[in-house]
């Protein structure tokens, strides 16, 4: 296809303001795009590379400028290119206003095609040579490089050239137009696109599989040892969310580091980060760890987290020091050391897992890894929930992920079936009224406990705390506690004023169960406020002002 043409279609698209026109008019220019269709495919986007490439054309707009400048003529300097894009706010309509062409000097002739000549395909090789220009010197061959582009560009093809070149396209084309085009062209249906542009991350391979294999093509698409996917991303939400809505929830840690997927072929191991950029080179422990524990070719979705000597978390910006380090890694590596969280499974042993469920997908993990996966712990039980995220907290980890057991996995995608548990609103100080004794076990230990608010020399109860308490802690509260026991029923005894408690909860809801009118919503305990008396413990106005505001 002709670049010029290219151009003239990406002009009508970028005039049609209507989605379901444009959608028509992009699959018009798939259909018309013949050997470039692949490359087509990304430049409606502004895309030169496929998702999962590394390569990247690394032109800032100040090199851009300086080429449009040099093709403009003696009269033009890069400064007033960048006033007039200051001016009229992009650079695609800056660069349209001059007349390329005249031109003389290195890179004039001899790049690229020419003029009539040129086709989206050519256009590409140059940027692909672009891209590949790197080191001392690299600034002004690329300079020269897109001089030579604009230099050979009618005033349209500038238009869109230089937004190219600049990674904003600016048509009204995105992800979702482009998944509608090749479906409509291609006739294939939107839903066998979307997976296959999942699994491949390249909107270039599947809008040519489609065209040319048709649907059996695109569906037989699988994952590529060695081509990123992009992960999986979670919704903020609760405990109380997950409960309500599925019948039970999977619970796992939320480690605080950065995102990674491994690819192990059983030869290499590769790493990539969220934005599927190979880190392989700044984490060796990682593929060392994949070497020694993972015998099976496999797609891993995890976390790097920093840990210290003893293997316990550090904070996440430690894992910023080594993550996209390119020069002096061993050296980092002294410092800081990285360690793999993986907690899925993408591909095992030749299977792509995308479509198991995923506890399943959990299983064949375990199976696929002999270290470093932990124990998937799915329940029905809130206060289960409530003890796995204070165990988290309390190992220095940032608070727990709840996910649909049944859930598959969906590349990209941020749905309701990964929850990241918001993190803990302002924390209460509660005075402690009453507990009730546990049992078997623990029958000589206070099991749950009962919090108030003070409203004046009043006491209002708010709930009752019994997760987060370790048997130590229980052990240690009871006989705290005893000997303020004013009355004793049952199970149940009251207490004077004498203890504050922390505590940590989702939610403040009206509620008629207790004294204060509020009912906290799986509170936690977070610790003993030592450093207060009980008339110093947040008063019913601060509850109320804390409800009224969330
Ligand atoms: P956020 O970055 O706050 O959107 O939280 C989501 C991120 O938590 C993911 O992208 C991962 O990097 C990270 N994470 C840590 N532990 C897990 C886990 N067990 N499952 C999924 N994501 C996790």
């Amino acid at each position: 296809m002709k670049f010029a043409s290219f151009a003239e279609r990406a002009a009508e698209i970028e005039g049609e303001p209507a989605d379901l026109e444009t959608v028509a008019l992009v699959g018009d220019l798939f259909a018309a795009a013949g050997d470039d269709l692949a490359v087509v495919a990304r430049f409606v986007q502004g895309r030169v590379f496929p998702a999962w490439d590394e390569r990247k054309l690394d032109v800032g707009p100040s090199t851009c400028y300086t080429a449009i400048a040099r093709a403009a003529g003696p009269n033009v300097d890069a400064d007033d290119v960048e006033a007039r894009v200051a001016e009229v706010g992009e650079i695609g309509a800056v660069a349209e206003e001059y007349e390329f062409g005249g031109q003389t000097g290195l890179g004039a002739f001899g790049v690229g095609e020419s003029g009539d000549d040129r086709t989206v395909g050519s256009v590409y090789d140059d940027l692909v040579a672009l891209a590949s220009t790197e080191g001392a010197g690299s600034e002004g061959a690329k300079v020269d490089r897109l001089f030579g582009l604009f230099n050979e560009s009618e005033q349209r093809e500038a238009r869109y050239l230089a937004r190219l070149v600049l990674a904003e396209m600016r048509i009204g084309v995105g992800e979702g137009t482009v998944r509608d085009a090749i479906a409509d062209a291609f006739d294939v249906p939107v839903a066998a696109v979307e997976r296959a542009l999942q699994v491949s991350n390249d909107y270039g391979l599947v809008a040519e599989t489609a065209r040319d294999e048709g649907e059996a093509g695109i569906a037989a698409m699988e994952l590529e040892v060695g081509r990123p996917v992009q992960p999986m991303l979670a919704q903020a939400g609760s405990a109380s969310d997950a409960l309500e809505d599925w019948d039970e929830a999977a619970v796992e840690t939320k480690f605080d580091g950065a995102r990674v997927q491994v690819h192990w072929d059983g030869d290499e191991v590769s790493v990539y980060s969220r934005n599927m950029a190979d880190v392989t080179d700044a984490l060796p422990e990682v593929g060392e760890f994949v070497r020694e524990h993972c015998d099976a070719p496999a797609i891993l979705d995890g976390e790097v987290v920093a840990v210290d000597d003893d293997g316990e978390p550090l904070p996440f910006q430690q894992v910023l020091r080594r993550f996209r380090r390119k020069h002096d890694v061993a050296q980092a590596r002294e410092q800081v050391t990285v360690e793999l969280r993986a907690f899925d499974c993408l591909h095992a042993g030749g299977d792509d897992l995308l479509d198991a469920a995923l506890v399943d997908r959990h299983d064949r993990l375990r199976e696929t890894i002999d270290a470093g996966v932990e124990d998937l712990l799915v329940t029905d039980d809130a206060d289960a929930v409530a003890a796995h995220e204070a165990d988290a907290l309390a190992a220095g980890h940032e608070g727990i992920m709840l996910k649909e057991p049944g859930s598959t996995y969906s590349p990209g995608k941020r749905g309701k079936n990964w929850l990241k548990r918001k993190p803990d609103v302002e924390t209460l100080d509660c005075v402690v009224v009453g507990a009730e004794w546990g049992e078997g076990r623990r029958a000589n230990l206070f099991g749950t406990f009962h919090i108030a608010v003070r409203d004046g020399d009043d006491h209002l109860a708010v709930g009752k705390v019994a997760t987060g308490v370790t048997d130590e802690e229980l052990a240690e509260l009871t006989g705290r506690l005893e000997r303020h026991v004013t009355t004793e029923s049952g199970r149940d005894v009251t207490f004077e004023p004498a203890v504050v408690f922390e505590v940590g909860y989702e939610e403040i809801q009206s509620s008629p169960t207790y004294e204060s009118g509020y009912a906290l919503r799986f509170p936690r305990f977070v610790g003993v406020r030592d450093d207060k008396e009980p008339t110093d413990a947040d008063s019913l106005e601060r509850l109320e002002r804390l409800a009224g505001s969330q």
